[in-house]
């Protein structure tokens, strides 16, 4: 039988390994086998391990690879900017641009979002249901070596845009068709969800039907929750309870399901969660982007001393609109300073939490990826530390949070794959790759009659 392929990270300036007593190692090294981590600790203890390949990682900071919790990976990347800042909600907009995809189409899309995403140290996301073509798009997830979390996007109710509607019996078995289809796809990479819009789009029918084919699958579901003032309104209007508690009445709740967005929970949701072992996934960029007053409805520091497992997202590429989780751990960590005016909050190692370990556990996946630990799936980060926003380093996680973003992400690894080797990718021909996008912007935009103001200033 021939020797598993090894690669070795040696001699790095620090290794953030996010283990159980959260070391920090000064001159670490990581050794790899095949997809998974064999060794982590000081280089000079793995002094006498040979492998294939040694990247030399003396100027590197390594991290465990991101999780991306809540990321629309389809249309939006060929539309991307074209929302002025003062034209009110995007939405639906957004979803009549989307259904209008073709596959040809959100393939690209799908890829430009992929090649974006693990440039930035994104290894493991999830895409709320906004693919509709995933058989065209496996093989962008398997050419870029990503992890995927997908599922069919469904409703059964009227909604105030145009979502994927069906029958309440059609939803249920599409979505367990999608399921028994993907689910441990891409040597266990692809994993498929149950994936109703929202509680308020979905019917009560479709919801228990799709919380027990998530847990007959032991796989997961998602759905969009806020519960701001307006939407508490019509949910005690329409059912006689609040929106958290609607959906507890119906079990949508448990350690695999993650709640999207959650603003605007009040302490007695919060806690619902939390004894619940149900996960949310946050999107702060969005969030302050988006005006929603994190300040009022934000609630990340009271879900974390709870022990609700959060992860970050990105959410859209017209929403937030990066696809850099640094950046929005960046953000998650300054917000919630400012809006409690308290310095306490969310301090950076927590922010870095969310986007590797706590995030992880949140989608269901703490037990592969999330810290670098052996036996644990070989997916890291190599941050470049020779560039000016890394300089001067004492302590890596305050450089890390506070002043890189993704443009110092040099070497990304999933499953023992190096799939960004020194700031390159092998699998897609980028600068063609972005001239088609552009192109099935603009047809898509001639074909759907969206015409936007493009600019508040003149295009000469
Ligand atoms: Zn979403």
């Amino acid at each position: 039988m021939p020797a598993m392929p090894t690669l070795k990270i040696d001699n790095a300036r620090y290794v953030v390994t996010v283990d159980p007593q959260r070391r920090i190692i000064q001159g670490g090294s990581v050794l790899i086998e095949n997809d998974r981590i064999r060794q982590v600790g000081k280089a000079a203890e793995l002094a006498g391990a040979r492998a294939d390949r040694v990247i030399d990682a003396r100027h590197m900071v390594v991290t465990p690879g991101f999780v991306n919790g809540h990321m629309h990976i389809s249309y939006a990347h060929a539309v991307r900017g074209i929302f002025l800042d003062d034209i009110g909600s995007p939405l639906p907009t957004v979803f009549k641009l989307q259904m209008a995809m073709t596959e040809e189409e959100e393939h690209a899309t799908s890829l430009l979002g992929i090649v974006e995403l693990l440039k930035n140290g994104t290894v493991c996301f999830v895409d709320p249901g906004s693919t509709k073509f995933p058989d065209a798009c496996l093989q962008a997830y398997e050419d870029a070596g990503i992890r995927v979390i997908i599922g069919e996007g469904v409703t059964d109710r009227e909604a105030p845009f145009r979502l994927p509607r069906y029958a309440t019996d059609e939803a249920i078995s599409r979505s367990s068709s999608f399921i028994k289809k993907w689910h441990g796809r891409l040597n266990g990479r692809l994993r498929a969800w149950a994936m109703p819009f929202s509680g308020e789009t979905c019917s009560a029918d479709l919801l228990r039907a799709l919380k027990r084919l998530a847990d007959e699958h032991r796989t997961g579901l998602t759905l969009h929750h806020s519960t701001g003032p307006q939407i508490r309104a019509e949910c005690e209007a329409r059912f006689g309870f609040r929106p958290t508690e609607y959906l507890e009445s119906l079990g949508i709740m448990g350690p695999n399901v993650v709640y999207a967005h959650v603003l605007g929970l009040d302490d007695a949701e919060i806690d619902c969660l939390a004894r619940t072992g149900t996960a949310a996934a946050m999107c702060p960029v969005t969030a302050a982007k988006g005006g929603r007053g994190v300040g009022e409805h934000g609630r990340l520091p009271e879900l974390l001393a709870k022990g609700v497992k959060v992860a970050l997202g990105c959410d859209s590429p017209n929403n937030s609109n990066h696809l850099d989780i640094v950046r929005a751990l960046n953000m998650a960590a300054i917000q919630y300073k400012d809006a409690r005016q308290d310095m306490k909050q969310i301090p950076a190692e927590t922010a870095l939490e969310l986007a590797t370990l706590t995030g992880a556990q949140a989608l269901g996946v703490g037990d592969e990826i999330g810290s670098l630990e052996a036996g644990k799936k070989a997916d890291l980060v190599l941050f470049d530390t020779q560039r000016p926003e890394w300089q001067a380093l004492f302590n890596p996680i305050n450089n890390l949070v506070y002043n890189a973003d993704g443009r110092s992400v040099h070497t990304v690894i999933v499953d023992g794959r190096v799939v960004i080797d020194a700031y390159r990718q092998t699998f897609v021909d980028e600068p063609r790759l972005y001239a088609k996008v552009q192109e099935i912007g603009e047809k898509l935009l001639a074909r759907t009659g969206v015409s936007l103001p493009r600019s508040r200033w003149p295009i000469v």
